[in-house]
């Protein structure tokens, strides 16, 4: 494998003199700011936010490099994983030139954010048991392909991919590996992080949205070369974490404990649920899950996907999607949420049997 940062990245980028914030151009200590054309008055709220937050989040990156174990320069913060993905797109692929491969079924942003930034997509659809196919993938890969985007555990199938299978593709694909660990916390399977020493094409994303509770905060991590992040740096919008986020993601990071209780909590629910789910008539499989969401194989998914919204039950109904048919998707809820859901499957099938 030849890794060469440059030739991978788009000329514009290569030549981008990034935009120079008044954060940027002046951060030490000084009694008086007048360089932003901020309200120095203050604002509505009690808590002001008149002033522009630091651009480079290092009081967050600098708790999550300790829960993590990787430098600052390691690592880069998002408006959610949506908005690293918008990114790695817009470093390294050249619209209506490039293209990038996915292995469907996944996580549908790879593909949405393809089109909006008009690079072509390659897909080698996953085998049975829901594993890479890697001769496939390596038909599909020209001078051309610029990123491989791997979702382990995978959404919606639930299962972690094999690690040997990914550690072949960092190993011979001299473009980009991303690999979306949004799920990671809840799998047995170890987080890719710790191998970013080994490999310089590899990308690593994480997410506040799953296990560490807060989707509506909008904050997403990629882990890479320092090379790699710099890059990531330039082409962001400067203040693209606001400081509201900033700080209830420092507070939670102080929190860890009570995070890894949540994890543990949603993986014995998730592990009793599968287990309830295996005893249920109409369940055809229920397939083995590395994240806190369940697959299954159910009668007339789109029937019963119906019949729950009747009873006021949200799930994801992936039926039509190719290799799930008849599948929903189920995220694990509390107790209650969980009972609600199997005491309604209970009454739609004796319905159906009277
Ligand atoms: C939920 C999810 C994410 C999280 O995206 P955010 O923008 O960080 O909320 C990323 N990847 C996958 C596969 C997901 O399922």
């Amino acid at each position: 494998m030849n890794f060469n940062l440059n030739k991978l990245l788009r000329e514009n980028i290569k030549k981008l003199s990034p935009y120079s914030s008044a954060r940027d151009e002046f951060s030490g200590e000084a009694k008086v700011f007048l360089d932003a054309n901020e309200n120095s008055l203050g604002s509505p709220l009690t808590k002001w936010y008149n002033r522009y937050p630091d651009p480079h989040q290092h009081a967050v990156k600098d708790a999550i490099s300790k829960i993590k174990g990787i430098a600052s320069e390691h690592i880069f913060l998002g408006n959610g994983s949506d908005e690293c993905i918008d990114l790695l797109y817009r470093c390294f692929c050249e619209p209506k030139r490039d293209n990038v491969i996915i292995c469907p079924p996944t996580y549908g942003m790879y593909e949405v954010s393809a089109n909006v930034n008009d690079v072509e997509i390659r897909k080698a659809p996953l085998l049975e048991h829901f594993q890479l196919d890697l001769i496939h993938l390596e038909n599909l890969v020209d001078a051309n392909t610029k990123l491989i985007w791997i979702c382990s555990p995978n959404n919606p199938t639930g299962n972690s991919l094999n690690r040997e299978d990914i550690e072949s593709v960092l190993n011979n694909f001299s473009g980009i590996v991303v690999i979306d660990e949004a799920y990671i916390n809840f799998a047995k399977q170890k987080s890719f992080i710790q191998e970013l020493t080994e490999y310089p094409n590899l990308v690593v994303m994480q997410t506040f949205s799953k296990a560490w509770g807060l989707a509506a905060l909008r904050l997403g991590m990629a882990f890479a070369s320092s090379e790699i992040i710099s890059v990531m740096n330039k082409v962001k919008p400067p203040y693209n974490i606001n400081q509201a986020t900033q700080e209830f993601a420092l507070k939670a990071l102080e929190e860890v404990g009570q995070v890894n209780d949540m994890i543990k909590e949603l993986v014995s629910m998730r592990d009793a649920l599968m287990d309830v789910f295996e005893q249920i008539p109409i369940v055809e499989k229920v397939y083995p899950s590395d994240a806190n969401f369940i697959l299954v194989k159910i009668k007339d998914a789109r029937k019963i996907y119906e019949y729950l919204l009747t009873k006021g039950i949200v799930v994801r109904d992936r039926s039509n999607v190719k290799l799930c048919d008849n599948c929903l998707r189920i995220t694990i809820g509390t107790e209650q949420e969980n009972t609600l859901l199997v005491d309604a499957l209970a009454e739609y099938i004796s319905q159906e049997t009277t």
